[in-house]
């Protein structure tokens, strides 16, 4: 069906029940607007947020009513349920809306799924994350979907029910938090999250996780390079609040956008997590062994764990313009330039292997730097864990708890020995800032929910 635009830009009422026109710079924007009362807000809040029909399809008008992209609302990319209890495992594909590989995998996994009802033990859902933003291609329409999860806007997005949305991500959002609490009232086991991503610049697969000791070891199953720290260190994420829930998540970066090889390993990760948390065995899963061996194959020659050592934070007037030539991993040596920004050339502070280098125009991060954590620090923190030495963090020179809170630290860089940050990287707390020479360090819940 065609939108029915009348010559005067309103709305034929026969459109009405399928077709909801939108401005998309701001539906706050919408109820100023004077054309706006074709479709007054409470009414469009009602029909679109929450629970819109799937398959409804959606007309974003520009403020001039002239159509700029359709959209099948399909926030519900599909769900399984088996016979048996079992782990919920909740799946987000395009969160970012120039990242619709996840989604394409999801939808894969859910038709094989269908011939093989009897075997699945709990649930599989999958979800879109950002359907205006995909249905057009962009990373988002007015803000960053997946920076809008700090605990603070959460609680408020919680209490004000009946608040007017001031951008169009806060109903996405808004919606996207209603599925996920809906699937975790039905589960019937542990929950599990995934967060299915795609980067710019071509590149091999690699995990994140919050480090936690059930994080880590879901995500090792990938046997992709897994990376930690970072998650701890960008706000306002979808895993982040996900984690701070106390349920296991880890976020899975396939490749390139447009590469085909990324749909793959979007596939292959989610039958090796069915397979990891039970809700298939191996031998209900066909070509098991191809998904392992593509994800084992894709990074060759990379460590298996990293850790993040450096991060590269730029504000807009540094100029900064990263050397051509970087991608995910570079090794890089001490002292190399690998960037310049107004005031001259930008050094690596130490070795390792950059990370997510800025090659586009926004963004707060110029690069990271990552190096490897040996399989023995995994042991021995994974060790030191079980025995819950971070009860005696205090006892070492120059660090005191949080009075309120109990995952945080006090580090006083002036008395503590070198060696300090690095005990309590590996009890967990990789969150950082300093003020007045004094460190706060943070780390993730720690427990798993049931
Ligand atoms: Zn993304």
């Amino acid at each position: 069906m065609d939108g029915q635009l009348g010559k005067s830009g309103e709305i034929s009422p026969l459109s009405v029940p399928n077709y909801l026109f939108f401005f998309p710079e701001s539906l706050h924007f919408l109820q100023k607007h004077p054309k706006a009362q074709f479709l007054p807000m409470e009414k469009a809040a009602s029909i679109v947020f929450p629970g819109m029909e799937r398959g409804t399809t959606v007309m974003l008008t520009d403020v001039m009513a002239e159509p700029v992209a359709h959209l099948q609302w399909e926030r519900k990319l599909g769900s399984f349920r088996g016979s048996r209890r079992g782990p919920m495992v909740i799946c987000i594909g395009g969160i970012h809306g120039n990242e619709p590989a996840g989604t394409i995998a999801l939808k894969r996994v859910f038709e094989k799924l269908e011939d093989r009802p009897k075997d699945f033990r709990g649930e599989l859902v999958g979800f879109a994350g950002n359907v205006a933003a995909l249905s057009q291609g962009s990373r988002f329409i007015e803000r960053d979907l997946n920076r809008m999860w700090a605990p603070d806007r959460m609680k408020t997005l919680h209490l004000e029910n009946r608040q007017p949305l001031n951008c169009w991500e806060e109903c996405e959002q808004k919606e996207l938090l209603t599925v996920i609490e809906d699937a975790l009232r039905r589960k019937t086991g542990p929950a599990i999250f995934l967060d299915l991503h795609t980067t710019s610049a071509p590149g091999v697969p690699f995990a994140l996780v919050s480090d936690t000791l059930a994080n880590r070891h879901l995500a090792r199953r990938l046997e992709v390079p897994l990376i930690l720290g970072l998650e701890e260190n960008i706000e306002g994420t979808i895993l982040n609040y996900i984690n701070q829930l106390g349920y296991v998540a880890y976020g899975f970066e396939a490749g390139q956008h447009e590469a085909p090889e990324s749909v793959d390993y979007h596939e292959a990760a989610l039958w090796i997590t069915l397979e990891a948390v039970g809700c298939l065995s191996r031998s209900h899963i066909p070509d098991f062994e191809h998904y392992q061996t593509l994800l084992r194959n894709a990074a060759p020659g990379l460590p298996q764990v990293m850790e993040l050592r450096y991060r590269h934070a730029i504000n807009p007037t540094d100029e900064f313009a990263m050397k051509p030539g970087f991608t995910n991993f570079t090794p890089v040596r001490q002292g190399q330039t690998v960037a310049i920004d107004r005031f001259g050339e930008v050094k690596a502070p130490e070795a390792g292997r950059i990370f997510m280098p800025l090659y586009q125009k926004q963004g707060e991060d110029g690069f990271f730097l990552v190096s490897e954590v040996k399989p023995v620090w995994l042991k021995v923190s994974a060790l030191a864990r079980r025995l819950h030495l971070d009860k005696l963090l205090p006892l070492l020179p120059g660090v005191s708890r949080h009075p309120d809170f109990e995952n945080t630290l006090h580090v006083d860089t002036r008395i503590a020995k070198w060696y300090v940050v690095e005990i309590c990287h590996l009890l967990g707390f990789r969150k950082q800032s300093t003020e007045f020479g004094v460190l706060t360090i943070s780390r993730r819940k720690q427990h798993v929910k049931e």
